[in-house]
């Protein structure tokens, strides 16, 4: 069977940036199931494993339109530390829902100062460029229910 709309994939990966480092892998959370054309994953990698199947390696070297995005400079902002006066020690790298006119949007904390603090509402991974490495374990038919929720059922997807 191959992967086409609507099946379920069952994937090992490694993710690199262009330096060779490793961003994320499934090594030690266990291979990743998701519902291809959900919108489960990123678009490049979904394409790149379109017509492939159980047991294809696959190189996938994925541009940020096709990721997470290009990094907007106008969404990293300095702010007036009192604006964390709830908590108790704001840090590089904490994460804050903040709203937004656009509705709520996660920023991270990249830069703390004695009056004031940057955050920065891009994505952690805007405007990096993937390299996956992929091994296809498993293709399969949805059940009913993941097509009607939208995700995988079971061991590398969502239990509820
Ligand atoms: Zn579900």
């Amino acid at each position: 069977m191959k992967v086409a709309e609507n099946v379920v994939v069952v994937i090992d990966y490694t993710l690199k940036d262009n330096d060779g480092s490793v961003i994320d892998s499934s090594e030690g959370a266990g291979p990743l199931a998701y519902l291809h054309g959900a919108g489960n994953i990123i678009p490049g990698l979904e394409d790149a494993l379109l017509g492939k199947e159980a047991g294809d390696e696959v190189q996938a070297s994925i541009e940020p339109a096709n990721a997470y995005g290009e990094r907007h400079e106008q969404l990293k902002q300095e702010v007036p530390r009192e604006l964390f006066s709830g908590v108790d020690s704001v840090e590089v790298g904490m994460q804050f829902q903040s709203e937004t006119e656009q509705g709520p949007v996660l920023v991270t904390v990249v830069e703390v100062k004695e009056d004031t603090v940057t955050v920065d509402g891009n994505h952690p991974l805007a405007g990096v460029h993937l390299n996956f490495d992929v091994t296809i374990r498993e293709v399969r038919e949805a059940t009913q229910e993941e097509l009607e929720h939208g995700h995988v059922h079971g061991e590398g997807g969502h239990h509820h």
